[in-house]
């Protein structure tokens, strides 16, 4: 990050907007939705009858399944209800939301170092 052109007041007040975002943040992980782990898919695919339509490109789909690493390998499970391609995608958001408060947390973290880094010289006899 650049804050080498920040006054030390504008650095206040920009970790101070960082941590309403990071309370907001903190606030909807705290009460997660049951979740299901793992990625939806969205799958077009052959069936292998050489007679059928899918053979020229027209394939069978869209079918929907989730994605999960298992033992290292990724493991697909076909989904029909909606209210577990609502887990999963819960999961998903709850992913993105660890993940922006991980950014917020290092910008706060970065700007405390710049803080720090002004204030600081070096004693030497
Ligand atoms: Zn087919």
């Amino acid at each position: 990050m650049n804050s080498e052109n920040l006054k030390p007041d504008e650095i206040k007040k920009s970790i101070f907007d960082l941590l309403i975002r990071h309370e907001k943040l903190i606030n909807k992980l705290l009460s997660p939705d049951p979740m299901i782990e793992g990625c939806i898919h969205i799958i077009y695919k052959k069936c292998g009858n050489p007679k059928c339509h899918c053979k020229d490109g027209k394939l069978h789909g869209p079918y929907t399944a989730i994605v999960r690493k298992q033992n290292g390998k990724s493991k697909l499970t076909y989904v029909d209800k909606l209210d577990i391609i609502d887990k999963a995608k819960a999961y998903k958001k709850y992913n993105k939301r660890l993940a922006s408060l991980r950014k917020i947390n290092e910008k706060i973290f970065s700007y405390l170092r710049y803080l720090r880094d002004i204030n600081t010289t070096i004693y030497e006899k």
